[in-house]
C-alpha cells in the first residue's frame, strides 16, 4: 500500500529498504553479537543522503520532515533495530537544534549533519533523573563567556560516537524544572569524557555510554535559545521525535512478520503445514492489523507534526505506546510460532523480541506516555 505518500517519499521507503536488504541484513548478527557501532553502515546511509531527510534546504538538507524520518527507520528497523538506532540517534540530538536554534547554530551544524559528517545525540538522563527531567543534577554555571558544565548523564544512544551532543542542564536548581537549559556540546571540548559503555539486551548495533562533564567549557552561544527553557525544548524534542521510536517498533514488527511468512512454510505438525491451521492464522492475521494499524497512526501523525499541528504530546505519546506494544505483541508470538527455532538463534526472531523491548521503556517510558494521554485528555474534558 502507498498510503498518501507523495513520489518522493515512496523512493526514500524503496532507497531504504534496499539498503536494509542488501547491506545490512549481511551484517546485522555481526553488529548484534560484537555490539561494534555501525560505521560502515552509517557511512552507506550517508552517501545515499539519508541524514538530510529532516534538514531544511537552506542547510543541505532535502527539507523533508517527521514522516520521511519514520519512513526510513521503519524500513531500516524492518531488518535490524539496532542499527536503525545508530542512524536515527542523530536526529534525536538535532531536533533541538532544529526546533529551538539560531540561525548562527544552524549553519554551523545542520549541514555537516545533513552530509552525515557530524552525528548528533540527545543527553537528558542521570542517575536520578529520566521520567522526571526536571530533577537533573548537571550543572551549568555562567563564567564569562563560557558556561561550566559539571555533572553525569547515563544512558546515551550514539554516546562517543557522536560529534555533537545536545545537553540539558540546570543553570539555576532554585528554580526546578524553570531552571533548566540546553547546551550544544561539541566531543572536543574540555572537560568532556565519556565513562562507562553499557551491554545491552537487545538494539545491540547501537552504541549506549555515559557522559562525564568535569568543569567542561562551553561557548555561550552554544545555549539553545534561553536560559530557562531547557524544559520545554526537551519536552518538544521528544513530541517530535517519539513517532520515530514508534517507527523503529512498527519496523521490528513488521520485519518479524515478514520473516515469519517466509518460514512459515517449513514448518509441520503432524505432517501438515502448521499454516493451514485457523489458529495460527488467526494470530497471524491479529499480528498484521495491529501492525497496519500502528502504520496508519504513525504517518498520519507525523503528517500532522510536519503541517505545525498543536498539541502533538498527546497524539505523539500515543504512537510510541501503540507501536512499541504492538511489536512486543507480535515478536513474542512469532518466537511462540517458531517455538525452539523462534528462541534460538535459528532464526532471527529472538533477536527482535530483544530489540522491541526498548521501545517500550526509552524516550519515556510507556507508563510515562499513558500519564501524558491521560493527562491530556483531562485537560481536553468539556465545562
Ligand atoms: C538503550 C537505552 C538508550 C537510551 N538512550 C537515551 C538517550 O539517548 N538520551 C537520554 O537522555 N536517555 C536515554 N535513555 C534513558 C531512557 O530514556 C530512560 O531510561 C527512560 O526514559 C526511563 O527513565 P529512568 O530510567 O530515569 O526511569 P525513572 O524516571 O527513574 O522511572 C522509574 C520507573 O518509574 C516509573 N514512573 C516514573 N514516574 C511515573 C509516574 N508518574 N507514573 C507511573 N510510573 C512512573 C517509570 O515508568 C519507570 O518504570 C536510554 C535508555 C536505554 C536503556
Amino acid at each position: 500500500m502507498d498510503y498518501f505518500l507523495t513520489e518522493e517519499q515512496i523512493r526514500i521507503r524503496e532507497l531504504t529498504r534496499q539498503i536494509a536488504e542488501e547491506q545490512i541484513k549481511p551484517v546485522r548478527q555481526h553488529y548484534d553479537e560484537t555490539e561494534d557501532f555501525p560505521r560502515d553502515i552509517v557511512k552507506i546511509l550517508a552517501e545515499a543522503g539519508l541524514f538530510k531527510l529532516v534538514i531544511p534546504k537552506e542547510y543541505s538538507g532535502t527539507g523533508g520532515g517527521v514522516l520521511e524520518m519514520v519512513i526510513a527507520t521503519e524500513e531500516l528497523s524492518r531488518i535490524c533495530g539496532g542499527i536503525s538506532l545508530a542512524y536515527a540517534g542523530t536526529f534525536l540530538g538535532t531536533f533541538p537544534i532544529l526546533l529551538f536554534g539560531s540561525d548562527a547554530q544552524k549553519a554551523r551544524y545542520l549541514p555537516s549533519i545533513a552530509a552525515g559528517k557530524t552525528l548528533a545525540a540527545f543527553a537528558l538522563t542521570e542517575p536520578n533523573a529520566g521520567s522526571d527531567a526536571g530533577a537533573v543534577q548537571t550543572k551549568a554555571t555562567r563564567e564569562g563567556d563560557h558556561y561550566i558544565i559539571n555533572g553525569t548523564k547515563q544512558w546515551i544512544t550514539n554516546g562517543r560516537e557522536a560529534d555533537i551532543y545536545s545537553v540539558i542542564a540546570s543553570t539555576n536548581p532554585d528554580r526546578g524544572a524553570r531552571g533548566i537549559s540546553a547546551f550544544i556540546v561539541e566531543k572536543s571540548y574540555e572537560g568532556f569524557s565519556f565513562g562507562k559503555k553499557e551491554n545491552k539486551l537487545g538494539i545491540r548495533g547501537s552504541t549506549t555510554m555515559e557522559l562525564v562533564f568535569d568543569n567542561c567549557r562551553v561557548p555561550a552561544e552554544n545555549l539553545l535559545r534561553k536560559e530557562g527553557l531547557g524544559f520545554i525544548i526537551a519536552m518538544r524534542t521528544f513530541d517530535t521525535s517519539r513517532p520515530g521510536v514508534a517507527s523503529q517498533a512498527l519496523g521490528i514488527a513488521q520485519g518479524a512478520l515478514d520473516e515469519a511468512m517466509i518460514h512459515l512454510k517449513d514448518q509441520y505438525y503432524g505432517g501438515k503445514p502448521i499454516s493451514s491451521s485457523q489458529g495460527i492464522q488467526w494470530i497471524l492475521a491479529d499480528i498484521a492489523t495491529e501492525i497496519e494499524a500502528a502504520r496508519c497512526l504513525i504517518y498520519t501523525v507525523a503528517k500532522n507534526i510536519d503541517c505545525g499541528g498543536k498539541n502533538i504530546s498527546k497524539i505523539s505519546a500515543m504512537t510510541k505506546v501503540y507501536a512499541s506494544d504492538v511489536a512486543m505483541r507480535a515478536t513474542s508470538k512469532i518466537c511462540q510460532i517458531f517455538r525452539e527455532k523462534g528462541y534460538t538463534g535459528n532464526y532471527p526472531f529472538e533477536k527482535m523480541l530483544r530489540d522491541a523491548k526498548i521501545t517500550q521503556i526509552y524516550e519515556g517510558t510507556n507508563q510515562i506516555q499513558r500519564s501524558i494521554i491521560g493527562v491530556n485528555l483531562i485537560k481536553e474534558m468539556p465545562g
